[in-house]
C-alpha cells in the first residue's frame, strides 16, 4: 500500500478547469472503450485482452499523455485481476461480483512518477498531456519529493500525490503483543501484554457526525419550502455539497489522527504485534432502529485500514480476527454477562474496570491464548487537536497533546494529569458547569419543596 498525500488546489482558473473536464472526459472515453475490448472477449469466449494488447489498441487515440494512457489500461487489468481472484477464493461473491462493465464520463488521470515534473523553487508541479498538448501546471508547496500523481474529482479537484519518501520501520518496535477493541463511543482501546491500556476517544466524530445530520435537516426543511429548480433551491443544494464535504474531511482527519495515537503508542511500548478485533459481527444483528443508524454510521473498516497501514510503516506485524465473546467476559473470574453503560461491573467477583478495556483484555485470550493481567491504569487520548476552550480568543499554540479524562470517579487507577492550561486562559465555561452540577441538586429540592 501507498501513502498519498491529498492536495485540493483550490484557485484553477477557468480555462484550466475546461481543459481539466476534457481530458477527464477524455479518459472516460478511454475507459469505456478499453472495458468494451474487455467485455466483447469476455463474451466471445477469445482470450482475454493482456497488456501489450491494449497498449496496440490505444496508442495514439487519445489526446492524454502516453504513460496516462498506459496506466489506464494497467488499472482496468488491476481490476480484473483482483476480481478474480476474489470470485476464486470466495465463490459466493461470483452472485454479485461482475468484472468491469460500466461505460465512463469522466476518469481519473494518472501520471507516473517519472512523467511528473516538480519544480520546488518555482513550487510548480507540472504534470504532462502528450505531444502538441499544454501540459497542466499547477502551483503546490510540497515539502516532498513527489510519486506518482491522480487527479480526481472529488466535487472538487484533488491531487493525490504518491509519497515515497517515508521510510518504513526495518524493525519492530520491540517484542510485546497488544490487541485494540474498536469501538464507536471509543475509537480504540489498546491492551498491551506489559499490562498498560490506552483509550482513544472517539467522541469527536461522532459528534461532528450528529452536527452535519442536523445541519442536513435544517438544509433539507428550507429546501422543502422552496420551488424545484429555483436559484434558492440551488444555493442550497450547494451548501449541502459544502457541508458534507467539509465533515468529511474532518472526520478523515480525525480518524488519522486517533488511528496514528494507537501505533504511536504502540511504538512506545515496544509492541511487535498487533491484533484488532473485527467488531463487523454485531452489524449483523438487529438492535433497534436507533442503534442500527448508529452503527450503521460506524465506519470501522476505515479504522481498520487506517490501523493496518500505520502499523505495516512501523515495522508492526497485524493482524484482524473475530472478537466474539470479548465484551461479556470478567477478566478475572470469566463470568459473563452483558454490560450497561461504559463500566464493566462483575455480579460474581465485583471486578469493575473500563468496557472496552475489557473487551481488549480478553482479546489476548482469542488472539494470543494469553491471559494478561488487567491494567491497573488507563492513558486517554482524544482524536484531534487541542481546540481553544469556548470563551477563549487565540488557542495557545503550546498546548500539550488533548486528553480526554475519565471522570466518573468509578473506576479504580489514577486519572491523567489535567492539561496544563496557562493562568489566563482558564475556561470560564469549565467553572460555570461546575457550578450548574453542584446547584443542581439543591434547585431540585427547592423544586419538590415548592411542588
Ligand atoms: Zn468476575
Amino acid at each position: 500500500m501507498e501513502t498519498v498525500s491529498i492536495h485540493r488546489p483550490s484557485d484553477i482558473p477557468r480555462a484550466m478547469q475546461a481543459t481539466l473536464l476534457g481530458a477527464q472526459m477524455e479518459a472516460g472515453r478511454l475507459w469505456s472503450d478499453i472495458v468494451g475490448v474487455h467485455r466483447k472477449a469476455r463474451e466471445d469466449r477469445a482470450p482475454w485482452p493482456t497488456r501489450d494488447m491494449l497498449q496496440k489498441h490505444t496508442k495514439g487515440r487519445y489526446r492524454l499523455h502516453s504513460q496516462t494512457v498506459q496506466m489506464i489500461c494497467h488499472q482496468l487489468l488491476a481490476n480484473v485481476q483482483a476480481t478474480s481472484e476474489r470470485r476464486r477464493n470466495e465463490p459466493s461473491s461470483k452472485r454479485w461480483l461482475r468484472y468491469p462493465y460500466k461505460e465512463k464520463r469522466f476518469f481519473a488521470l494518472y501520471w507516473p512518477a517519472q512523467a511528473v515534473d516538480y519544480n520546488a523553487t518555482a513550487k510548480r508541479l507540472v504534470l504532462p498531456m502528450g505531444r502538441g498538448r499544454k501540459s497542466l501546471v499547477f502551483r503546490l508547496a510540497l515539502d516532498f519529493e513527489p510519486g506518482g500523481v491522480k487527479l480526481v474529482w472529488n466535487e472538487g479537484y484533488e491531487l493525490h500525490i504518491v509519497r515515497s519518501d517515508l521510510a518504513k520501520a526495518k524493525d519492530a518496535p520491540g517484542g510485546n503483543r497488544a490487541t485494540v477493541d474498536l469501538g464507536e463511543i471509543h475509537l480504540a482501546a489498546v491492551a498491551t501484554s506489559t499490562g498498560e491500556a490506552l483509550v482513544v476517544s472517539g467522541r469527536g466524530i461522532r459528534s461532528d457526525k450528529r452536527l452535519l445530520s442536523k445541519q442536513l435537516g435544517e438544509i433539507a426543511r428550507k429546501r422543502s419550502r422552496c420551488r424545484k429548480g429555483s436559484r434558492r433551491a440551488k444555493r442550497l443544494q450547494k451548501a449541502r455539497e459544502r457541508r458534507t464535504l467539509l465533515s468529511r474531511r474532518r472526520i478523515r482527519d480525525k480518524r488519522h489522527k486517533g488511528t496514528r495515537k494507537v501505533i504511536d503508542y504502540c511504538v512506545e511500548h515496544q509492541v511487535g504485534t498487533l491484533y484488532v478485533g473485527d467488531p463487523r459481527g454485531v452489524r449483523k444483528l438487529k438492535s433497534g432502529r436507533r442503534h442500527n443508524q448508529r452503527i450503521a454510521r460506524w465506519e470501522v473498516g476505515k479504522d481498520m485500514d487506517y490501523l493496518g497501514h500505520k502499523a505495516e510503516r512501523a515495522g508492526i506485524a497485524c493482524s484482524t480476527g473475530d472478537e466474539r465473546g470479548t465484551s461479556s467476559r470478567c477478566p478475572e473470574c470469566g463470568h459473563r454477562h452483558r454490560p450497561k453503560g461504559r463500566d464493566w461491573q462483575c455480579k460474581a467477583c465485583g471486578f469493575m474496570g473500563h468496557r472496552d478495556v475489557v473487551g481488549a483484555v480478553n482479546m489476548h485470550l482469542n488472539a494470543y491464548d494469553a491471559k494478561v493481567t488487567f491494567p491497573a491504569s488507563v492513558t486517554y487520548r482524544r482524536a484531534g487537536p487541542m481546540r481553544a476552550a469556548r470563551g477563549v480568543k487565540s488557542p495557545v499554540p503550546s498546548l500539550p497533546a488533548r486528553r480526554s479524562s475519565p471522570g466518573t470517579g468509578l473506576r479504580e487507577g489514577r486519572a491523567p494529569p489535567a492539561p496544563q492550561l496557562p493562568a489566563t486562559s482558564l475556561p470560564q465555561g469549565g467553572a460555570s458547569r461546575r457550578d450548574r452540577t453542584a446547584g443542581s441538586p439543591v434547585r431540585r429540592k427547592a423544586q419538590s419543596q415548592a411542588a
